[in-house]
């Protein structure tokens, strides 16, 4: 047998449709129904009142977490708005440590005062050069160029103009060479030009043109031009050599071209 959830109140009203179906009723057995009819009534009327009750309740439960809910959203797009600025300003910041960083490592290859290649970068770029023969199979020059009687210039004129001179000597020197062609300062005033891929023959030429740069060239001062000229060595990598070999070559070529009067070109 199935009972149903309102199985009580489905009897009480089907004995209440036989009671009216009947031609003659027993006041007695009308009585005693509506006693059991009150009585479910009253009861059905108190769980109304009661799911009526629970049923504020649940609003009222419902009203404060949309109100708490509500809250929440605003705490988070807050802090989604306080997010979003933090990562503005990291990204700033992240910017400016990368300019930063670019600044230090220029600073750190170049040599301060001239902004060309320093000895420390000059010499891994040579060594680079002479690793990559073993690939290429092509030999790169180097030319070795030491500024003539430069000691006169500061003498005569001061340090301050000395490092004029030094500046401008290598603004001539970069604009003879080519963009692959690596440029560095050695120390004080030689210098040293990398010349991937290029024999001896052609690293003169290049030698011979940035001599004659040198000399033409005038550094236009309020008391008067000067004039200065450069010496330079040139030597081709040999078979097995190092760089650092190689520059000794170069260096040594450089001296030749001191004792047979300055402003020559020698190859090694
Ligand atoms: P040489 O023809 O034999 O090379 O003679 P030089 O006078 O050029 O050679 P020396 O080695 O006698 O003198 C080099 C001078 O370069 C001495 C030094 O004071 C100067 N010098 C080195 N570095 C700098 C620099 O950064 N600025 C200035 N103004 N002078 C420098
Ligand atoms: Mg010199
Ligand atoms: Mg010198």
């Amino acid at each position: 047998m199935e009972f149903s959830l309102f199985d009580k109140e489905k009897k009480i009203v089907e004995k209440a449709e036989q009671l009216i179906a009947k031609e003659e009723c027993d006041p007695e057995e009308i009585r005693d129904f509506l006693a059991v009819f009150i009585d479910a009534f009253r009861r059905c009327y108190q769980e109304q009142k009661c799911l009526i009750r629970i049923s504020d309740r649940l609003q009222e439960q419902l009203l404060e977490t949309k109100k708490e809910l509500l809250i929440k959203t605003d705490q988070l797009k807050k802090q989604a708005a306080d997010l979003k600025a933090l990562n503005e300003n990291l990204a700033l910041e992240i910017a400016a440590r990368k300019r930063i960083e670019e600044k230090l490592r220029i600073m750190a290859d170049r040599d301060a005062l001239t902004k060309v290649y320093n000895r420390r970068r000059f010499l891994e770029f040579l060594e680079m050069e002479v690793k990559k023969v073993k690939r290429t199979g092509k030999v790169p020059s180097f030319i070795m160029l030491d500024i003539d009687k430069f000691k006169n210039v500061n003498d005569q004129f001061g340090h301050a103009v000395g490092d004029q001179v030094l500046c401008h000597f290598t603004t001539v020197v970069l604009s003879g060479i080519r963009e692959i062609d690596v440029f560095g300062r050695l120390g004080g005033e030689e210098f040293g030009v990398i010349l991937p891929e290029t024999s001896k023959k052609k690293a003169f030429i290049v030698a011979e043109r940035l001599r004659s740069m040198v000399e033409s060239s005038e550094i236009i001062l309020s008391t008067g031009n000067i004039n200065i000229t450069v010496s330079i060595g040139v030597a081709e990598l040999e078979a097995g050599e190092s760089g650092e070999q190689l520059m000794v070559r170069a260096d040594a070529a450089m001296y030749v071209a001191k004792q047979n009067g300055r402003n020559r070109v020698e190859i090694a």
